[in-house]
């Protein structure tokens, strides 16, 4: 395997116009705030430019990691010495009640869009700061919804070739899909939403975020729940019984608004002391209630 330095300099050889960022960092791409250096960051705004650039990472063994806007993501505070892939695709088209739409759109945005459009559905997700392909790979959700129940097919590659799947063959389930433990890359979908009135889509939205930043920490670097929902009960719930509420380990706080949430409270907390937290609640919930917490959030080492 080649170092990432002279790959770097063999991708400008292949591909010159492809922007390469050397000086990035997970701590900059994380709503976390955590993480250390990135060999190579390449934002990909055209699915030419990622086949290109794929090319080269495969044949040459490098390893990576797709980004979309890091909000679940618990990165080393180690260099990563590979190339993060931060997919851009951005671009929209509305047809026919559908809004069809690249994976790097924000949710934020997507939710904007269906106000405009009159187009109601996604109002659950106003608020959630991801982007469409890393909400499609969770299956992300809230409020008895998920993101997966208004898809209708998405475009995703291999690296190799572009295909189609539609939502029957997406396998949705609670924070699952398809693309969950798989290295695919998705790069379109389809949402296909119903019409309503635009001012009660617009107000339906306004509730939801006022209710999000009511109950968590939306104003602190997180990841959102750390846990998957356990079989019986709730995360938060058996974490406030064991009175860990508040618990620091340096800048890592189990969150006091919200027991689900982990915050990087003074912007200064380390992967390590995020991680020894986890484990913490880890054991301390499995010690008193005999439940084991899974993880939601991606860990990156
Ligand atoms: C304040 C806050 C509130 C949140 N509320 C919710 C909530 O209500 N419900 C919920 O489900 N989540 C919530 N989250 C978590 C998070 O926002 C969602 O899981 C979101 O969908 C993750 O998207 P992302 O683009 O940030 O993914 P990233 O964090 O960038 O990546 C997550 C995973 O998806 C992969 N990925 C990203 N883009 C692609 C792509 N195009 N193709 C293939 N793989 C890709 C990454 O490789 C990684 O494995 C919250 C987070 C925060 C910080």
């Amino acid at each position: 395997m080649i170092s990432i330095k002279k790959f770097i300099s063999i991708l400008k050889k292949y591909y010159p116009k492809t922007e390469i960022r050397t000086k990035e960092t997970f701590k900059k791409h994380t709503t976390f705030k955590v993480g250390g250096k990135i060999g190579a960051f390449i934002e990909i705004h055209d699915i030419k430019t990622f086949f290109n650039v794929f090319e080269l990472i495969k044949k040459y063994k490098i390893r990576y990691f797709i980004l979309g806007a890091g909000s679940n993501l618990l990165a080393s505070d180690k260099r990563f010495n590979g190339v993060v892939i931060k997919v851009a695709l951005n671009d929209y088209l509305i047809k026919e009640g559908r809004i069809i739409c690249g994976a790097g759109l924000s949710l934020f945005r997507l939710s904007s869009i269906a106000i405009e459009n009159c187009l109601s559905g996604l109002e659950w997700s106003y608020g959630i700061p991801g982007s469409v392909g890393g909400g499609i790979k969770m299956n992300a959700g809230c409020y008895g919804e998920e993101i997966g129940n208004f898809v209708e097919f998405v475009y995703y590659t291999d690296g190799n070739k572009i295909y189609k799947k539609t939502k029957t063959e997406l396998d949705f389930s609670y924070r699952h899909s398809y693309f969950t433990d798989k290295n695919l890359v998705i790069l379109k979908v389809c949402f296909k939403l119903s019409k309503g009135s635009k001012e009660d889509i617009r107000t339906k939205c306004y509730e939801i975020y006022k209710k999000r930043k009511q109950s968590q920490p939306y104003n602190l670097p997180s990841a959102g729940s750390i846990f998957k929902r356990p079989k019986d009960g709730f995360a938060p719930v058996y974490i406030e019984k064991c009175n860990l509420k508040g618990f620091r380990y340096g800048g890592a706080e189990i969150s006091s608004k919200h027991c689900g949430f982990i915050v990087n409270y003074n912007g200064k907390a380390t992967f390590k002391q995020i991680f020894k937290l986890i484990c913490k609640i880890k054991k301390t919930v499995l010690k008193k209630f005999d439940i084991i917490l899974e993880e939601e959030i991606i860990i990156l080492r």
